[in-house]
């Protein structure tokens, strides 16, 4: 197994869950993000004043024993912990942001950053993975691709079969706010009372290990909301989401002390694969990702391990056979 190159695109959870576990099965595997960061929408950010917040994903939550059996293990690394969140129901966060939830699952792994994947070719019996910028051609065997699927569809267009099936997935935008206020303020958290132009307010300040002295939220924008105003100029995406949360809670009438927006124009499946990944003909290339069998992390996470599972099963046949 050591001589197959293995190359995943993407270190959001479906592709880290995928390429540890092809690892540790002593599998040459290389991983490739565009990020600066691991995660993907695992998404944290921290400021130079250590004020955090994630504008991705708020919390995970599962009652699938593989992807619980991963986030103990998560825990016990000290990236992440089990919490009751308001409904009183085990939530898990990262520690010290979401983004640290992957960490765990890296480690030992060869990961280059800031490595956008502009095409996979297959040439001379082996894949060309072609990067924007500096980052030089990578040459493997395999390619598991773990991209949202729109962007997926863009680099798999030798594989019309791949492409239809990617093409029928869609997903919702998001543009999340992300906001402090100094001082404790009296916001409250909790989707509830929510305007329908909101679809999450959360208090960042209130999560495990991110007591700062502010008061730090992160409001998701409703689909709907986001679609409209998707091409907005960001700063004017943040002024006016302002304008929405202190409508849901009195307590963010102060002056911010940080106004931001992040867009996410691939944010959560509103129509998945319902099969948790595709293959080629050939065998050569995998592509998966949350989308491929909901919209949530443990969705990411049933993805990529199955990816995992069906390409040490091809091995093994192939091994038997020779
Ligand atoms: C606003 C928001 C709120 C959410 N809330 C929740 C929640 O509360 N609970 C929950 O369970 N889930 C939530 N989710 C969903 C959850 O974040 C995702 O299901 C999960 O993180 C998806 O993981 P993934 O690895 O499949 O994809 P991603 O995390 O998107 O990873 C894909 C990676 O591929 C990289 N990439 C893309 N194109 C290229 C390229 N050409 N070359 C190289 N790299 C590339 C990206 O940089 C990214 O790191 C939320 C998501 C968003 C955006």
């Amino acid at each position: 197994m050591a001589q197959m190159r293995v190359a995943v695109i993407g270190a959001g959870l479906t592709g880290l869950t995928c390429a540890s576990r092809l690892m540790r099965a002593g599998m040459d595997v290389r991983v490739f993000d565009k990020g600066r960061g691991l995660g993907g929408r695992l998404a944290s950010r921290r400021l130079e004043n250590g004020l955090r917040f994630d504008h991705g994903a708020t919390y995970v939550e599962t009652d699938d024993p593989a992807f619980l059996r991963t986030l103990e293990f998560v825990c016990a690394r000290g990236a992440g912990t089990r919490t009751a969140w308001e409904s009183g129901e085990a939530k898990y966060v990262g520690l010290p942001g979401m983004s640290s939830l992957v960490r765990p699952l890296a480690e030992g792994l060869p990961v280059t950053r800031r490595a956008q994947v502009t095409a996979i070719d297959w040439v001379q019996g082996e894949w060309r993975i072609s990067f924007e910028a500096d980052t030089v051609e990578e040459r493997v065997d395999l390619v598991i691709l773990t991209v949202p699927a729109p962007q997926a569809a863009k680099l798999v267009s030798a594989y019309p079969t791949l492409t239809s099936a990617l093409e029928a997935v869609d997903f919702d935008p998001c543009w999340a706010l992300l906001a402090a206020f100094d001082g404790a303020t009296t916001h409250s958290g909790g989707d509830a009372a929510l305007p329908e132009t909101l679809s999450k307010l959360s208090v960042e300040s209130d999560k495990p290990g991110r007591g700062s002295g502010a008061t730090c939220l992160v409001a998701h924008a409703s689909p709907d909301w986001s679609r409209e105003y998707l091409e907005d100029d960001r700063q004017a995406v943040a002024e006016r989401l302002l304008a929405e949360v202190r409508r849901a809670c009195a307590g963010a009438s102060a002056t911010p002390s940080y106004l931001s927006a992040h867009r996410w124009r691939y944010a959560r499946t509103s129509t998945s694969l319902a099969r948790p990944y595709l293959t080629s003909p050939d065998g050569r290339l995998f592509v998966g990702g949350d989308w491929c069998l909901g919209n949530s992390a443990e969705h990411a996470h049933a993805s990529g391990s199955a990816m995992a599972n069906a390409v040490l099963e091809a091995v093994s046949v192939r091994r038997r056979a020779s």
